[in-house]
């Protein structure tokens, strides 16, 4: 078996409600999910189960739909049916899907409080009808969409405002005696996005689904999610996380479970750890841990790889890695489990990190 540390958890995690969307649980001890949303037209049953299909291969555990139109609401049983992980239906303006989509048969329904008018005098058929189906519902509240009332009283979407938002939502449910809830209070700047999360935190006990909304194209979505969750997930706050991006959601899915593996929150697969190279180098480092990884790409046991550039770190990272190279005189030292099994020139430090790996793979009793 692999010989890394464990690490201690990064922290308590907050005690929230546990819910089930479908089969996914989420809050309580539940391990924090990752979820994301189709761009395809809802309407457009086969597209947007490829789509699920594709995000479910990338390891999406939820998945959401957007339902703007009768024809994607009447798209929603045969694509609730077929995907392979929960759907949740994603409802702005309209109170009427989201009887539909609970008829449909998806596993929630997420709802925007500041764009369904009217929504207050639905709410108890609605908290009905999810309660007969046993289905959780998603309060979802965005800066860009705030309630008039708040906007009014705070003159912007300002973290305490997003938390009352939501809070009143919740209160509401609460008076028709419904608290299968879990709430997102998501802003497109990480500094207010953690302001509100963490009030929301310590105001109730729901479930919390994790997002800076608008985030940007993927680099700049990247560094504000991995900051945003980073901090909050530090604090042991998130049941669930849902990265955006302008940019394909199978790279919201990819990002999403690196920052949790990235915290420790989810067994790191595939680790290389490899050092930025410097002045001392003895070898072309960017080059050997990108054929490294692309070596051992889908590898399917987790495994961290040190790949060092020269003597000053190499040594002790690559012992303290599963498998590992210290370069250095146009030789690589080849350490497994700590010990220095051996010296290869540096041509074969590749074919030899690969095979190395495969052994130890086959010692677990993975093929
Ligand atoms: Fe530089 Fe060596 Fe450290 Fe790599 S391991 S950054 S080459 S000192």
């Amino acid at each position: 078996p692999a010989v890394r540390a464990q690490t201690p958890p990064v922290a308590t995690r907050r005690k929230s409600r546990r819910l089930m969307v479908g089969s996914v649980p989420v809050g309580g001890d539940a391990p924090v999910s990752v979820q994301s949303m189709t761009t395809t037209p809802t309407a457009d049953v086969n597209a947007t189960l490829q789509q699920i299909a594709q995000l479910t291969a990338a390891g999406c555990q939820i998945v959401r739909v957007a339902v703007p139109s009768q024809d994607d609401a009447d798209a929603l049983p045969q694509i609730a049916r077929k995907s392979q992980i929960p759907v949740i239906a994603d409802i702005h303006f309209q109170p009427k899907y989201v009887f539909a989509a609970i008829d449909a048969g998806c596993a929630a329904v997420r709802v925007n409080p500041g764009n369904i008018k009217k929504f207050d005098d639905k709410v108890g058929e609605i908290a009905r009808a999810a309660r007969d189906a046993g289905v959780p519902i998603r309060i979802g509240v965005n800066a860009g969409s705030l309630d008039k009332r708040l906007l009014a009283k705070y003159g912007r979407p300002t973290a305490e405002a997003l938390v009352e938002s939501a809070l009143w939502e919740c209160s509401l449910f609460e008076e028709h005696d419904f608290r299968d809830i879990k709430i997102s209070v998501k802003h497109h700047d990480p500094v207010v996005m953690i302001q509100a999360y963490r009030m929301l935190a310590e105001r109730c006990d729901y479930p919390l689904h994790l997002g800076v909304t608008e985030a940007g194209p993927a680099f700049q979505g990247t560094i504000k999610s991995a900051v945003a969750f980073g901090a909050l997930l530090a604090e042991g706050i998130g049941d669930t996380i849902r990265v955006s991006l302008s940019a394909p959601p199978v790279e919201e899915v990819k990002v999403g479970i690196a920052i949790l593996e990235a915290l420790g929150l989810r067994e790191r697969g595939l680790e290389i750890v490899s050092c930025p190279s410097c002045g001392r180098a003895q070898v072309d480092v960017y080059t050997l841990a990108e054929e490294v990884s692309a070596g051992l790409k889908g590898f399917p046991v987790p495994l961290r790889v040190a790949v060092m550039g020269c003597v000053v770190n190499g040594p002790g990272e690559a012992r303290e890695a599963d498998l590992g190279v210290a370069s250095g005189n146009g030789k690589g030292q080849i350490f497994v489990k700590g010990q220095v099994i051996k010296t290869v020139p540096e041509s074969q430090i590749v074919e030899t990190l690969i095979e190395e790996a495969m052994r130890i793979a086959e010692e677990m009793g993975v093929e």
